[in-house]
């Protein structure tokens, strides 16, 4: 089976995210816990969930999504509308990401739920970016949140022996 990690980080890329950026995401969900922790100490748990294969379909598809939403190429035009906007009650790029929670547990949904609302670092460029813009980042700021909240979840599970 094709190893879809360097794809999946060059389409992160390609979006504006770099593993950088979810590593300091994932460093802001542990910080309470561990006061001096470095991203650079979370890019080990980054990659590894970037390794997963359920982790790389999702944002394959999430990506696909809002690029086609972006460039026009979607389809079912109504469907492009709402994700243009990215309507309040759509709510199935959270789905999507939870996707990705469920493979690290109870923190990384608890984790997942707590930056989505916080909106710290990439994940509010990202939303500031898609307002308005015609750039279409609906899926994509649930998903560097799933993956951020999923690294720090393995990190946490590490650290208590
Ligand atoms: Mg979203």
């Amino acid at each position: 089976m094709e190893d879809y990690r360097t794809k999946c980080i060059e389409l992160l890329e390609s979006r504006g995210v770099t593993v950088s950026d979810i590593a300091d995401c994932a460093r802001f969900l542990q910080a309470d816990y561990h006061v001096d922790l470095k991203k650079e100490e979370l890019l080990e748990s980054v990659m590894s969930v970037l390794s997963k294969r359920e982790v790389q379909n999702a944002i394959m598809t999430g990506i696909e999504l809002d690029v086609a939403a972006e460039q026009g190429y979607m389809k079912d035009k109504d469907l492009a509308s709402i994700l243009t906007r990215d309507e309040g009650l759509y709510g199935v790029d959270e789905v999507l990401a939870y996707g990705i929670c469920n493979l690290y547990g109870s923190i990384a949904l608890t984790n997942f739920g707590f930056i989505d609302k916080k909106k710290y670092g990439i994940i509010a460029k990202l939303n500031e970016d898609g307002k308005d813009t015609g750039v279409v980042n609906t899926f994509i700021d649930d998903i560097v949140g799933a993956i951020a909240a999923s690294a720090a979840s393995r990190f946490a599970h590490r650290w208590v022996k």
